[in-house]
């Protein structure tokens, strides 16, 4: 993304001051905060305002156990100032270099059956429209407005405050141990019932899982944590096999069995505080899909995946298919919106920056997700447009007057919303 100009406003004057000049220059804005999205939701060519100099901390209201914050803190700074005061996110991603008001702008999620996406974690915001309007909304304040900017795609208008709700601060521990896919889908509902945060990573061209539970305890915090096994050989080795393998494509199927067995192939466990456990090491640089789909479909799904490579030997795949799950909720554009779900995150990597084909590979999952009433992560690939989203999302038009209401001129818009709105 190469913007014109690049704002850090500290105060609302100066994003008010950054929009009229928008205005007069008939520019359009892009907000952003950790700028971690794959797709290219948060890019833009005219004016990018970050979010970084507004990240402080509102208020705690420990009776109630909510925070509010500017919508530019980065959640690794929030997981901290909350720790201090008891308080945690009852869920997280992979990662907390993100901010407050990005990862529910694109509907952020980790996995816990009974846990929802991480925007049904929010009970409030506040938004600066583009006329300049600071609109507040909750569930009882501009309801409408609040179950569209839950999940807000970036196109409503600049968030300046969220609300979340908070838990008690906790520990957990997690375990994780091998399986095979047939007994992981054979048993789904027993590991989603004894695991609160239950997810498994499929090792593509195999039988292989692993499988990670991760539960409250009260135990103390204890690590099998090892820099060797973890970097050495779980990043840089892993790096340099897939760099290899993009001049004999087959070998990944070795790859990916090969690293099961190095490393996924014993039983391992963690304690920690909540955050430590929930953010994970995501390696090098990477392309992603992440679709939702509903949960009932997900051994159909996978099975048919998993048929599809073993029918076409020259398609790879990358370990690992990343498997979580969501509770359903009633935001609009929620991949969950009305469904339990299950996430499954497929994966292909640039090892040292190197593009590997994956197109076949690609069009395929897409096909078997659609196939199965899929929706797709806002923050990674797709190639869904309007006339999808209109399939997807019962309320999909609800949300479009309301962006039409509060933006008229498709400020907020960007080349990636053209295509979700037009
Ligand atoms: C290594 C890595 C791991 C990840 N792991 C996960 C995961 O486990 N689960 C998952 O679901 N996703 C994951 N993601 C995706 C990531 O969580 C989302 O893309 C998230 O939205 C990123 O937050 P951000 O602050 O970087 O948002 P940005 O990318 O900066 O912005 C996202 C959207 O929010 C809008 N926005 C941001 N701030 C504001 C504001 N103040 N006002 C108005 N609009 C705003 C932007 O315009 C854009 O539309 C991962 C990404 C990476 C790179």
């Amino acid at each position: 993304s190469t913007p014109e100009l690049y704002f850090q406003p500290t105060s609302v004057e100066e994003i008010r001051e950054i929009l009229d000049m928008a205005r007069q220059r008939n520019k359009r804005v892009k907000v952003v905060g950790g700028g971690h999205s794959p797709s290219d939701i948060a890019c833009t060519d005219d004016f990018m305002i970050q979010m970084g100099k507004m990240n402080k901390v509102l208020k705690v209201d420990k009776e109630k156990q909510q925070v509010t914050v500017e919508g530019g803190i980065f959640l690794s700074d929030l997981n901290v100032e909350l720790n201090k005061h008891g308080l945690a996110l009852a869920n997280l991603g992979a990662v907390s270099e993100v901010a407050a008001a990005g990862v529910i702008g694109t509907g952020t999620h980790n996995t816990g059956i009974k846990h929802g996406i991480l925007p049904t974690q929010v009970v409030g915001l506040s938004l600066l429209t583009a006329s300049g309007d600071i609109l507040e909304c909750s569930e009882s304040i501009n309801a409408d407005i609040f179950q569209a900017a839950r999940l807000h795609l970036g196109c409503l208008g600049v968030v300046l405050t969220v609300t979340f709700q908070c838990v008690p601060q906790f520990h957990l521990h997690e375990v994780t141990f091998p399986s095979t896919l047939t007994e992981v889908l054979n048993h789904l509902d027993d590991h989603l019932k004894r695991s609160q945060y239950f997810r498994f990573l499929w090792f593509p061209h195999s039988e292989n899982v692993t499988v990670i539970y991760q539960d409250p305890t009260n135990k103390p915090p204890s690590s099998s944590a090892n820099w060797f096994w973890d970097y050495a050989v779980g990043y840089y080795l892993l790096e340099f096999l897939l760099w290899i393998s993009t001049f004999v494509p087959s070998l990944v199927r070795w790859i990916n069995r090969f690293f099961f067995w190095l490393l996924f192939s014993s039983r391992v466990e963690n304690i920690n505080v909540s955050y430590k456990i929930f953010n994970y090491e995501c390696r090098f640089k990477q392309h992603v899909q992440d679709w939702a789909i509903p949960i009932e479909k997900t051994k159909e799904a996978l099975l048919e995946l998993k048929a599809a490579l073993e029918n076409n030997p020259k398609m790879v795949a990358h370990y690992p298919v990343e498997v979580r799950f969501a509770r359903a909720d009633e935001i609009w554009l929620s991949p969950c919106f009305q469904r339990d779900s299950c996430y499954m995150n497929i994966i292909m990597y640039r090892p040292y920056g190197k593009n590997v084909p994956r197109l076949n590979y690609w069009l395929t999952y897409e096909g078997i997700m659609k196939k199965y009433g899929g929706r797709p992560h806002w923050a990674k690939a797709h190639s869904c447009t309007r006339k999808d989203f209109e399939k997807m999302y019962p309320a999909f038009s609800k949300f479009c007057s309301i962006r039409d209401k509060l933006d008229p001129t498709g400020m907020f818009l960007n080349t990636y919303l053209e295509k979700v709105f037009y």
